[in-house]
């Protein structure tokens, strides 16, 4: 199944739910990070999430960024989703592998670490960005994103997020959310009826590696609640804004001295982009053209 992202609403419309797919994404950053099982585990499960959390945001053009620092050797994640479905990330050590927890699962939580923080900014687009630091409950992702849900935004919710990856790639990855919509979120028996779901909506990973559609999971762990499915389908997918032009621009804010330096030493530079591990050669000749610009606009 395409990756893509469903919404529903359950609960006489009190509950607001969304599905993520994310399993072609997830395998996209695993080539471009060549990144170890874990490692595909914790950024699949963060670029799930950061879609979730991206996809109740009203405005166009809004974005929510994630960074997960936890004292294990992952180092620090780092994810950015847009509402407009496009999600990009890395970790800052791909290579890391552990061997699986006592579950026989993969250590996700070892890998990031317990102690630490979870950062997440809301950039609507314009304005101040909202952002919001809470510590690490687990390190295993899915719980530390909903107790931020919970602790920092306030809004009762339930969060679920898994990859599935064997040696050939990525088999599955995805997530679900559900949450109390704010307006409801006084609503003793409708919070009451959310926390009793925590317990169904782990049935969720089995139903994702089983290869199930996200409306047919919709209807396992949420069809007797009087569950809306919207007919609105939106893709999602692994997208990095980045550019050789962007890249020129940085290395001219570097200034004369340093380009000069670079094409005397290196002959050119290389930069890779952080996010999505694309690799831009400027040559010399781009270098000695940035310098020109420069001598052009002080003189101008
Ligand atoms: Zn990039």
């Amino acid at each position: 199944m395409a990756d893509q992202l469903i919404r529903a609403t359950a609960a006489e419309g009190g509950i607001r739910a969304v599905g993520v797919i994310t399993t072609r994404l997830t395998e996209e950053a695993r080539r471009r990070h060549k990144l170890s099982y874990v490692a595909t585990a914790a950024l699949g499960r963060t670029m799930s999430a950061g879609l979730l959390l991206a996809s109740s945001m009203k405005r166009e053009g809004s974005r929510v960024n994630i960074r997960i620092n936890g004292d294990g050797p992952l180092g620090g994640i780092l994810v950015d989703a847009g509402l407009d479905g496009t999600v990009r990330g890395y970790v800052d050590n791909p290579s890391v592998e552990l061997p699986p927890n006592a579950r026989g699962k993969l250590d996700v939580g070892g890998a990031v670490g317990r102690d630490g923080y979870l950062y997440v900014v809301r950039d609507v687009g314009y304005g101040y960005p909202y952002s919001s630091t809470v510590e690490l409950v687990s390190g295993e992702i899915g719980d530390d994103i909903a107790n931020y849900l919970v602790t920092s935004e306030q809004t009762p919710s339930a969060l679920v997020v898994g990859v599935f990856v064997e040696a050939n790639g990525v088999t599955a990855s995805g997530g679900i959310l559900i949450q109390v919509l704010p307006k409801a979120a006084r609503d003793e028996a409708l919070v009451q009826t959310l926390e009793s779901r925590v317990a169904k909506l782990a049935g969720f990973t089995p139903l994702l590696q089983s290869g199930k559609a996200l409306p047919e999971i919709f209807e396992q762990l949420l069809g007797d609640m009087s569950l809306v499915i919207l007919p609105e389908i939106q893709m999602v997918r692994f997208h990095c804004g980045c550019s050789f032009d962007r890249v020129l621009g940085a290395l001219k804010m570097l200034g004369e001295a340093e380009l000069q330096d670079m094409i005397e030493k290196d002959d050119g530079a290389e930069a890779t982009c952080h996010f999505c591990g694309e690799v831009y050669q400027a040559s010399s000749d781009h270098l000695a053209q940035l310098i020109q610009d420069l001598q052009a606009e002080s003189v101008g």
